[in-house]
């Protein structure tokens, strides 16, 4: 069969794969073995993309509402009524009553140019990716902390550390073969691997020292070990000299740290904290990778362990850094291309007036200079919101009654998407978009490799890739947008965004992409942000003294609520669900829990006199839900792990904002009893 070099496009890590197709069909795919981030792996969901691909029910015609029912209409009609509908709108309530939402599975052309559509051609920064409270926290810190919006080092660097931190991320389920390179930088290369996390999970079961951490303590848990490495005389003093700023304040800070309170609040023994903080401290090149289970928390957890990175000086020489995991595929991407509604592309602030000028002129129009709402300010009721677009963007899944009933009191509601979904029900307009495989686009991924998408078959029918819908959509709206094809875009973008100045398809397809910054001084891109020396005091420590209380928990409501992924359940599943293989694995998972799960330590089941299998009662102060229970050693004491299937269980507990993604993994207690 013919093959085409492309990339994975489900999660982050966007592992090289060959597509294989017969005639205009997708039929199979498999690892590429020189690709630097997979190197002839793939996980589960990679192994079956073609099984999404090729779903047989995607959408091929716009679709319209009228009187509650879809009808397929001609596109002609479809951008008529598009441009009617927003025009109006924006003339008759102001530009800031119109929101973008899109989604890290967006590419970086379409994300480029919806952004560009919102602010040039409404006037609103009104645009969000919808991961912003967790990909918010670490682009600020890392900007604030090092100067730099990502991840630092590369992924295949890992098999050069000595010793590899992986905090509140389950490699194996998230990320599986960022996973697999640490363990086989583990056991292949000699690696030290420290895990911390509340859950036991795969990882876990290898790490040289695993620290089941109590749920909503680890920011106290990074500053215990910061407090370590000063005490033990571990700190890179030369280092933090050279290149770090307000390192009194945070020294004083941290003689508030004491371990054996520390070890007490997270749940560990002191000899557990001493002997992480040791190993992390005295290795010559060690990495940290964490992810949204960290973000999720918050800012200190973010802060904490960009200070373990900066009191060791662990940059800018391989197998040293900071990896800020993306799970989704193109976070990284839409963050970079300024979907984000308080910073323009390439991370400018939008009350910037010099780089907002430089916009201004690369677009040939005025930018609005106000911050715009997030997603979550955007969908709640109240907003003002009359017409949103969303751009493969899921708000309503199953269950989640009240982000429904939003969208269904608005004005008008269009949505650019490859199939039918809760959140479609919703649209006034539904535009399919061409499908992964049958359109040339460029991702980002969590080591800051942009990479391209390649085009294996040819879309169905007269669909267009989604970039080029909205050229079709601002010309609609009176723009004369001139791109001929994506590469135009993508030129585009380079001058807009300054670390992606040297990308350009042509380059992209060589050498498996590159990692930004892609400049004209560095065409070859850049794999480690510091590669060329680490800058004179460049980075900057936070102090952060050690709380006074626990962060929540009371006795009352005493188990803190995680929320985590499945394997087979990615995200709102919209995508895998359409493959055969990944949904009937799905469903062997509930076999035994026929209603779903939820993990309960087996001490605390217990002690509660819960067995393994019976139905229970979460409550919590915003509301409760009857699940059942799994009783299992693998989560810690005093947390429950709830899969993200479980859209009811949340929605019951969490309440009216329980699906706006961003708001569902704050920190929620509850207490159990036996329904
Ligand atoms: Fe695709 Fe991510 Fe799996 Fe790689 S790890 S095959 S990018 S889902």
């Amino acid at each position: 069969m013919p093959h085409t070099l492309t990339t994975c496009t489900f999660c982050g890590v966007g592992c090289g794969i060959y597509l294989e197709t017969a005639g205009n069909r997708i039929q199979g795919a498999y690892p590429s073995l020189c690709h630097p981030t997979n190197g002839g792996h793939l996980c589960v969901r990679g192994w079956h993309v073609n099984e999404v691909a090729s779903a047989p029910d995607r959408l091929t015609r716009p679709l319209l509402r009228s009187n509650g029912q879809f009808r397929e209409i001609g596109w002609g009609e479809a951008f008529g009524f598009f441009a009617d509908r927003l025009k109006s709108i924006r003339d008759r309530h102001g530009p800031d009553a119109v929101g973008f939402l899109n989604s890290p599975r967006c590419g970086n052309e379409e994300t480029y140019l919806l952004q560009k559509f919102a602010r040039c051609l409404i006037g609103t920064n009104n645009v969000d990716h919808g991961r912003g409270a967790f990909r918010h926290n670490s682009i600020d810190i890392l900007l604030d902390m090092l100067g730099v919006p990502a991840s630092t080092t590369a992924i295949r660097d890992l098999d050069t550390s000595d010793a590899i931190l992986v905090c509140g991320v389950d490699l194996g389920l998230q990320l599986p073969t960022i996973g697999g390179r640490v363990m086989r930088a583990k056991l292949n290369k000699g690696a030290r691997l420290i895990v911390i996390d509340p859950r036991r999970h795969r990882l876990a079961e290898h790490a040289d020292c695993f620290l089941q951490v109590r749920p909503g303590t680890d920011a106290i848990l990074y500053g215990a070990m910061a407090k370590v490495i000063v005490d033990r005389g571990l700190a890179d003093t030369r280092f933090i000299k050279a290149h770090c700023g307000n390192a009194e304040a945070f020294f004083e800070a941290l003689h508030t740290y004491d371990l054996l309170w520390a070890a007490d609040t997270c749940g560990l023994t002191p000899d557990a904290i001493e002997e992480a903080a040791v190993l992390y401290g005295r290795a010559a090149a060690a990495a940290i990778l964490f992810s949204t289970g960290v973000e999720a928390r918050g800012t200190p957890p973010v802060q904490a362990i960009v200070t373990l990175v900066l009191l060791s000086g662990n940059l800018g020489r391989p197998g040293a850094g900071l990896l800020a995991l993306a799970e989704h595929n193109n976070l990284q991407g839409v963050c970079d291309m300024g979907m984000l509604p308080d910073r323009f592309p390439g991370y400018v602030p939008v009350g910037d007036a010099a780089g907002r000028a430089r916009l201004e002129e690369l677009w040939g129009g005025r930018l609005p200079a106000k911050i715009g709402l997030d997603a979550q300010a955007l969908l709640r009721a109240g907003s003002g919101l009359k017409a949103l677009w969303l751009c493969r963007h899921e708000p309503v899944v199953a269950a989640s009654a009240e982000v429904a009933s939003v969208l269904e009191r608005l004005d008008f509601v269009v949505v650019q998407h490859t199939f039918l979904s809760e959140t479609t029900k919703h649209a006034h307009l539904i535009l399919p978009v061409a499908a992964f495989g049958a359109e040339q686009a460029t991702f980002t991924n969590t080591e800051r490799r942009i990479q391209l998408v390649a085009k294996a078959v040819e879309p169905q029918g007269d669909l267009t890739p989604a970039w080029r819908q909205i050229v079709a959509l601002a010309d609609a709206v009176g723009a004369v947008w001139s791109y001929g094809n994506a590469t135009a875009v993508m030129d585009e973008i380079g001058r807009a965004v300054p670390a992606y100045a040297a990308a350009s398809y042509n380059n992209l397809a060589r050498d498996y992409g590159r990692q930004w910054p892609c400049t004209h001084d560095k065409p070859l891109g850049t794999r480690d942000l510091f590669e060329d020396g680490i800058p004179d005091h460049g980075f900057r420590f936070v102090a952060f003294p050690r709380p006074t209380a626990l962060p929540y928990s009371t006795p009352e409501c005493p188990f803190v609520l995680s929320f985590g992924h499945s394997l087979y359940y990615w995200h709102q599943n919209v995508l895998v669900q359409h493959s055969e293989t990944l949904r009937r694995e799905y469903q062997i998972l509930l076999l035994d829990y026929p209603e779903g799960f939820v993990d309960i330590n087996d001490v605390d089941a217990r002690a509660l006199e819960i067995r393994d299998g019976s139905r229970i009662r979460l409550v919590a102060p915003t509301g409760a839900a009857v699940t059942t229970a799994r009783v299992t050693p693998e989560v810690k004491r005093g947390m429950i792990f709830v899969p993200y299937f479980l859209w009811e269980v949340r929605e019951q507990i969490l309440g009216a904002t329980a699906s706006i993604p961003g708001s569902t993994r704050a920190p929620v207690c509850v207490r159990i009893e036996r329904a």
